[in-house]
């Protein structure tokens, strides 16, 4: 099943001087980030139809991978939208969609970037990727540069999770571990990419990296029946997430296939809130010295030219923008996993606690449809395990713990007691 791209070419978002598709990574004329342009008049014609297939390259139409041999995959895309009617209850909302990322392959929203990353590196003849994570990307890149047949140079922050390593030292080529946080090393490493030492598979400039990540939105549209939400709320570290579902949501109001874009809400940690301070504030972004944030794909204090960008489109666009603690954090993840038996990590969920937080202070209204980005599973979290303690059964002792466990009175974590969905709940 192959579909063409209506990729046309590259235009700064600076001074809209267009470019050739080619590997830019920023305009010649005044250094300004470079989007993706498409012919969409030639798609509108064409129609939703044009989408066939499955998973992140059913929309290969909207993507600049031109030759399907370049097309690689591990399977990314196609995440649920899951109804969420018991968590919408608890935060008091009429209707709240999750659209859960951590099904992907490497477990999270990095992987619809990755795919075409790589295809790109592919396409332009590269023969290593490298990037600069903390954890996530590494672990995407890595995998798929790996299926690809390239060679990946992975460099990552030292506090990443067990399973996040884990993942990285079996399918990186080259793994180097750096002190300090994203933003100590990544300044050296796009001079190395200026160097063109390797293709480029970091956040900050890869214009071609990012647009795998507007399949996010296009999903949620198909999900939809071609009517989106009312509210999506996006996770922002330097902003290739929100940006593209941006985009996404732009091309498709262009296109004539949705009448109107959805609010768009940027969600950060407030460890590493940038660009939600700016946007309180009414100031221009500032770089944040930060520290450890159990949202660890969200640490990134300095987001650079995408942060810049990211903060455009949530003053242009009538966006929102809310950080939550690492507490609230965490007391999602747990709601979350409780309510819906959603397991998302920390990362994944600073959406939906600073949901929690944008209701509390009425600046998102319960009676729209809500969805959140859940970027990521929880199975690459690392932590305590509550205990390790077994017990050995016989008949007996079994039969008599499952019945007092499921005792009437029992205050045991069990939700017998509420009536099966669908049926007056
Ligand atoms: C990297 C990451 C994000 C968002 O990062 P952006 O660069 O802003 O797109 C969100 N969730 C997870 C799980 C991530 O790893
Ligand atoms: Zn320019």
């Amino acid at each position: 099943m192959t579909t063409e791209s209506f990729a046309t070419g590259l235009r700064c978002i600076e001074c809209r001087a267009n470019y050739p598709l080619a590997y830019r990574l920023e305009c010649e004329k005044c250094r300004g980030l470079l989007e993706l342009t498409y012919d969409l008049e030639a798609l509108g014609r064409r129609g939703p139809e044009v989408f066939r297939g499955a998973g992140l390259w059913r929309y290969a139409p909207v993507l600049p991978i031109a030759r399907p041999e370049h097309r690689v995959t591990l399977g990314e895309g196609q995440t649920p939208l899951l109804e969420c009617p018991r968590l919408a209850t608890v935060l008091g909302v009429k209707r709240l969609l999750v659209k859960f990322d951590g099904t992907n392959p490497t477990g999270t929203v990095k992987d619809r970037s990755s795919a075409t990353a790589v295809a790109a590196a592919l396409q332009f003849g590269y023969r290593v990727t490298s990037v600069v994570s903390s954890g996530n990307a590494g672990s995407s890149i890595a995998a798929y540069s790996a299926r690809a047949g390239l060679r990946s140079l992975i460099f990552v922050y030292e506090q990443a999770s067990a399973p996040k390593m884990l993942h990285m030292a079996a399918t990186a080529s080259d793994l180097v571990i750096y002190k300090g946080v994203y933003d100590d090393l990544i300044g050296h490493w796009d001079r190395l990419v200026e160097e063109k030492a390797f293709f480029d598979c970091g956040a900050s400039r890869n214009a071609f990296k990012q647009e795998g990540k507007k399949t996010l939105a296009y999903e949620i549209w198909e999900q939809t029946d071609f009517r989106p939400p009312d509210v999506v709320v996006a996770p922002v570290a330097v902003g290739e997430t929100f940006i593209a579902t941006v985009r996404s949501f732009r091309e498709l109001t262009q296109l004539g296939w949705i009448d109107k874009a959805p609010l768009m809400v940027a969600a950060q940690a407030t460890r590493a809130n940038a660009i939600a301070r700016a946007f309180r504030d009414g100031t221009p972004l500032r770089p944040l010295k930060i520290g450890y944030t159990v949202a660890e794909g969200l640490a990134a204090g300095n987001p650079g030219k995408k942060g810049e960008w990211t903060l455009r489109l949530l003053r242009e666009g009538g966006g929102l923008a809310g950080d939550a603690e690492d507490e609230e954090i965490l007391g999602a993840q747990k709601a979350l996993a409780r309510t819906e038996g959603i397991w998302a990590g920390p990362t994944g969920v600073a959406t939906l606690a600073v949901l929690g937080r944008l209701l509390a202070t009425k600046q998102v209204d319960p009676a729209q449809t809500i969805c959140v980005i859940v970027s990521e599973t929880g199975l690459k979290t690392e932590g305590e395990v509550p205990t390790r303690q077994g017990t050995a059964f016989d008949y007996e002792s079994l039969r008599d713990l499952v019945l007092s466990r499921l005792a009437p009175n029992s205050n045991a974590p069990h939700l017998l007691s509420s009536p099966p969905r669908g049926e007056g709940g």
